[in-house]
């Protein structure tokens, strides 16, 4: 069942939270609304779970305007960052608590919830406190309640953040298996990049309550759609040059000299203004070897963080750029050359008007 919002928009006195909003989320998918703080991605969800009308646009969940619609009467399942758990209830009944509302009695009571609790590997615990389980085990149980009812779609509002770091890369990947084998349409909100990247299908990226693009995790990276989504999506370095097509491929005339070759279809005529976006892993660094065909900088910082080397380095106008090379290529203070690794094809943004 998909889940459309049309021309959506809320405002809260001057704030504008949501902004003409369009979306669809497709049956199956895990979607993700990411964005930093303030980007309305809670009143989003809320509008779709029915606790704000907007004051624009219209909510369809399969074919059907549902954007007057009570909460209890769309019956989709929720998850929060607080769990809302009941501390005083067993397991079970927290559980069962949303079947009760629906007027469900009896046996199917127990085989949903066990069903339910099943799924989140916590069949042993229905006898159990709420207080006397663990962050993680609460947060499963939130989860093992929405689902408890076989809800059409699942709403997720930051459901990980209370998790310590260990207990949340855990319990993320846990989600991950379990609503792919369970195969539910679910809207999920983080303002967590990696977190969105790690669950998502496809991810909504917001600014400021307007949508900036919409993709999968890897167009988001490697197509990012202008300079927020860049920065957002990881870490990314911009620089200024200017477009040349030759045939088949594509170069930037970078403004500090270099040419350096873009993917196809980042930008259109020749002679057009563009930024290039430059990924940490997308450059190798090593002891200046041609000033025509390289960036030149200063290393200002290097940090071994295990698996790669980061290496800071400050090019000749200032522009800070950041480089993963393995370990030892360069010491602070030491002049080094930057190109493109070999066979990769750098994003190119047309020049954003100030
Ligand atoms: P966060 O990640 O911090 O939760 P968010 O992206 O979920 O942020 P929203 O909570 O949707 O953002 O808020 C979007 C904007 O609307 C913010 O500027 C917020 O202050 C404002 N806002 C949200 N709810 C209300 C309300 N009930 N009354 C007034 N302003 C509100």
């Amino acid at each position: 069942m998909e889940l459309r919002l049309e021309g959506v928009g809320k405002r809260f006195g001057d704030v504008r939270a949501v902004d003409r909003l369009d979306l669809t989320v497709e049956e199956g998918d895990f979607f993700t609304l990411l964005g930093p703080s303030g980007c309305g991605k809670t009143t989003i969800l809320r509008i779709v779970a029915g606790f704000e009308v907007p004051d624009t646009g219209r909510v369809i969940f399969d074919g059907v305007d549902i954007t007057e619609r009570s909460p209890q009467r769309r019956g989709f399942g929720m998850v929060f960052q607080n769990y809302a758990l009941f501390p005083h209830l067993s397991v079970f009944e927290n559980v069962a608590f949303g079947l009760r509302t629906r007027r469900m009695r009896g046996e199917e009571v127990h085989e949903r919830v066990a069903r339910a609790l099943t799924l989140v590997h916590l069949d042993r615990f229905g006898d159990r406190r709420v207080q006397q389980l663990s962050g993680g085990q609460q947060q499963r149980i939130a989860l093992a309640r929405a689902l408890a009812i076989e809800p059409p779609l699942l709403l997720l509002d930051e459901p990980l953040s209370n998790l310590d770091a260990t207990l949340r890369e855990r319990t993320r990947t846990e989600l991950r298996l379990l609503l792919k084998e369970i195969g539910i349409t679910a809207l999920f909100v983080t303002h967590d990049q990696e977190e969105a990247f790690d669950l998502s299908d496809r991810v909504a990226v917001l600014q400021e309550g307007r949508l900036r693009q919409v993709g999968t995790p890897r167009e988001l990276y490697e197509r990012p759609a202008d300079r927020f989504v860049a920065g957002f999506v990881g870490k990314a370095t911009l620089l200024t040059g200017t477009l040349d097509r030759h045939e088949d491929e594509v170069v930037v005339r970078l403004d500090s000299g270099a040419a350096w070759r873009v993917r196809a279809g980042s930008g259109q005529a020749t002679g057009q203004r563009v930024e290039v976006v430059v990924r940490p892993e997308e450059l190798e660094l090593h002891r200046v070897r041609d000033r025509k065909t390289e960036l030149t900088g200063k290393v200002i910082d290097v940090r071994y963080l295990g698996s790669f080397t980061s290496y800071r380095v400050e090019l000749a106008g200032g522009t800070l750029i950041e480089v993963a090379a393995p370990a030892g290529r360069a010491d602070e203070k030491e002049e080094v050359g930057l190109r493109p690794m070999p066979g990769v094809r750098l994003h190119a943004l047309p020049v954003e008007e100030a």
